[in-house]
């Protein structure tokens, strides 16, 4: 996170733009639970639907940028980390091996 901005500082948006040019961390696993709520991060996003079963549809899905293709990029930027099916395996899960 840049030193001194809160998560939820509008500003993030803007420069999550180069944040997420980093490719996505190994760790990663799980997968998403369309619960929409990286969509309503700082603001929610005008191409943000439900269908019927009330699971988050995004309207330009194939056209979506990388910012949102990529979330989340890493442990350190998941801002939705209570309620994402992605996870992040730290460091210490790797020691003792
Ligand atoms: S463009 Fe689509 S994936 Fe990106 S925030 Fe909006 S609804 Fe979500
Ligand atoms: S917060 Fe996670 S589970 Fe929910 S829509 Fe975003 S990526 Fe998918």
């Amino acid at each position: 996170m840049v030193i001194g901005m809160k998560r939820n500082n509008p500003m993030m948006k803007i420069i999550r733009v180069f944040i997420y040019l980093k490719p996505i961390d190994k760790t990663r696993y799980g997968k998403c639970k369309r619960c929409g709520s990286c969509c309503k991060f700082t603001y929610a996003c005008p191409f943000l639907i439900y269908d019927k079963n009330e699971k988050a549809v995004c309207k330009i899905y194939g056209i979506r940028t990388y910012v949102c293709s990529k979330y989340p990029l890493s442990d350190k930027y998941h801002e939705t980390r209570d309620v994402c099916g992605f996870k992040f395996k730290r460091r210490s899960d790797f020691s003792g091996r």
